[in-house]
């Protein structure tokens, strides 16, 4: 079920359940004007849909006459905005891919064929494509891009686009200076940490390590993320959230210490968040997030020239230098 709370005057959060997914529920946040903005969406499914727009007459705000901004083009803040909207707010690095994204699958071939190389077995590859709540769940719509540092104006608020990429390489939070408000998206998350993946082209550990220190400087007192609770000290938490990928990146050093590996060989020897005993036991789709972590964590090392990547018989390996 649906949950709606009125976060400050004006702001309200709506928390929307994702059916059968780990991250459970995903918060939208709306802010009432005589122009509304709702920031975010959920998954392009029935269910979600009918409970998003239950939750907004709640609110009181047609969903017809609202903005939309969309932090990333993940499924479960993208997703439903089609069903909503004709064209959403969001940066023009995702909104570029997530065109991509919808209207050609092959650019998921490239990616899947990447982790096929790195050692993802064919026969779970093959899964991917059906699986992907990224091909499932989204909806086409048009977007109207956002520059970093834009400002967008609905009612009382002032919002700043900040672009941090990482999370997505188009990733944006909005910053609200004189309340002190920070709507994070999933660049910051407090019970859970942000999944860093491989991204063609990009360095997506390291630009999101630079992102943190972004937002670090800003003065924020109340931080909104995309998903679960947002009692915290955003300072405190992007400190955490170093710590863990310094361990992370720890683990794979440690991992490679006994000869060079594929990604697909050092992954079960870090210390992943799930609740599964044997590695066999974890999810085709899990395990397509774990690689394209482990790939994140390997790219960031190679470029600080710890480790060195070679392809053998068409598989990626990882040596420490
Ligand atoms: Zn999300």
């Amino acid at each position: 079920m649906v949950k709606v709370d009125k976060v400050r005057p004006d702001l309200y959060r709506i928390e929307t359940p994702l059916p059968r997914n780990p991250l459970k529920y995903v918060n939208s946040y709306v802010i009432k004007s005589s122009k509304p903005l709702i920031i975010d969406t959920s998954f392009n499914l029935d269910v979600c849909y009918l409970e998003f727009i239950r939750a907004l007459r709640e609110i009181g705000v047609d969903f017809r006459r609202a903005d939309y901004f969309i932090t990333h083009l993940h499924a479960d803040h993208l997703g439903l905005a089609g069903r909503l909207t004709k064209e959403v707010f969001m940066s023009s690095i995702d909104s570029e891919i997530a065109s991509k994204i919808i209207d050609d699958i092959s650019m998921w071939k490239k990616v899947i064929e990447y982790f096929v190389m790195n050692g993802l077995p064919q026969e779970d590859a093959e899964k991917i494509i059906s699986l992907h709540p990224a091909i499932r769940y989204l909806s086409k719509v048009d977007f109207h891009n956002v520059d970093d540092r834009e400002t967008l104006e609905y009612g009382d608020y002032s919002l700043q686009a900040v672009l941090t990429p990482g999370h997505t390489p188009g990733h944006m939070c909005l910053y609200d200076e004189d309340k002190k408000i920070i709507f994070s998206g999933d660049h910051i998350l407090f019970d859970i940490t942000p999944n860093i993946t491989y991204w063609e082209g990009r360095e997506a550990l390291e630009e999101y390590l630079k992102s943190l220190d972004k937002i670090y400087q800003l003065d924020i007192e109340v931080t909104l993320p995309g998903h679960r609770s947002f009692k915290g000290d955003i300072r405190r938490r992007i400190f955490e959230i170093k710590e863990h990928h310094t361990k992370r990146l720890r683990e794979v050093i440690n991992s490679l210490k006994n000869g060079m590996k594929t990604a697909w060989q050092i992954a079960p020897s870090i210390t992943w968040e799930l609740k599964y005993d044997k590695w066999d036991d974890i999810p085709v789709i899990q395990k397509w997030f774990i690689i394209g972590e482990t790939i994140a964590h390997l790219q960031y090392l190679e470029k600080k020239k710890i480790i060195a990547r070679e392809i053998i018989d068409g598989l990626v390996y990882y040596s420490l230098t």
